[in-house]
């Protein structure tokens, strides 16, 4: 199939999902994962309606981004502090905060740009160790922290990555985990907390995510077919 045909699939399966759930399908964001893809495909994706391009690694970004049409760009794994000057100006949203050192970081390069970033931070709400992202206990206190003392950073929502279930309906419950901290910390009152968005489910969990309250999905292989790291981009 190609990337346009995958595309439509994804959206019926998500607008599906939505509908039974009680929700709009044109409320969950489809973010095009684009990794190890080439300009070309992620420009097939933009011609197929695709308004949001997610990448895990700033190289990749570096590498694309003056050979790809106008989209907005999503920094979706993790990122180190080094690094974040080569991307602040280029993308919209970073899902991927985990440390208030990487928030400061981000907070004096916006700062310097005149601009005010868009966050998630990413939770890890099974606690595996093998993934980055900070427990539930954590999440508030950086969130205060960063309310306090990052005036570039707005705030608008959570991300994670569910640990992969052969069967993805047991991943349920820490979607669910997760989109109940969504809903208690998208309750506090300041002006840089503007909570929209929830990241969670890739591939072959988000339909799942959709009926556990995910309003954007991250989908790279259901799009593009199975990722070949050998291939230099
Ligand atoms: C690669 C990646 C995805 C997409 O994964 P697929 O299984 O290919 O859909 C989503 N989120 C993050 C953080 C990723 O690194």
């Amino acid at each position: 199939m190609s990337i346009k045909e995958n595309i439509d699939q994804i959206n019926k399966i998500k607008n599906e999902a939505a509908v039974k759930a009680g929700r709009n399908g044109e409320d969950i964001l489809l973010v095009a994962v684009t990794k190890t893809r080439p300009p070309e495909d992620l420009n097939a994706a933009i011609d197929a309606g695709i308004t949001d391009i997610g990448e895990n690694k700033v190289q990749e970004i570096m590498d694309k981004y003056d050979f790809v049409k106008p989209v907005r760009w999503h920094l979706i794994g993790h990122l180190q502090t080094n690094k974040v000057k080569y991307i602040i100006d280029k993308v919209s949203m970073i899902h991927s905060v985990d440390s208030i050192k990487l928030a400061d970081e981000i907070n004096k390069r916006a700062e310097q740009h005149n601009l005010t970033m868009d966050i998630l931070i990413q939770v890890n709400a099974a606690q595996e160790e093998s993934k980055f992202g900070i427990t539930t206990d954590e999440t508030e206190e950086m969130i205060h922290y960063i309310l306090e003392n990052c005036p570039n950073i707005r705030l608008r929502g959570l991300m994670c990555i569910a640990p992969f279930e052969e069967n993805p309906d047991d991943a349920r419950v820490f979607f669910a985990q997760v989109k109940e901290q969504y809903d208690r910390f998208s309750k506090i009152q300041h002006e840089r907390l503007d909570f929209k968005y929830l990241s969670m489910g890739m591939s072959h969990d988000f339909e799942v995510a959709i009926a556990e309250g995910s309003n954007l999905i991250r989908v790279g292989t259901a799009i593009f077919g199975a990722r070949n790291y050998n291939k230099t981009v």
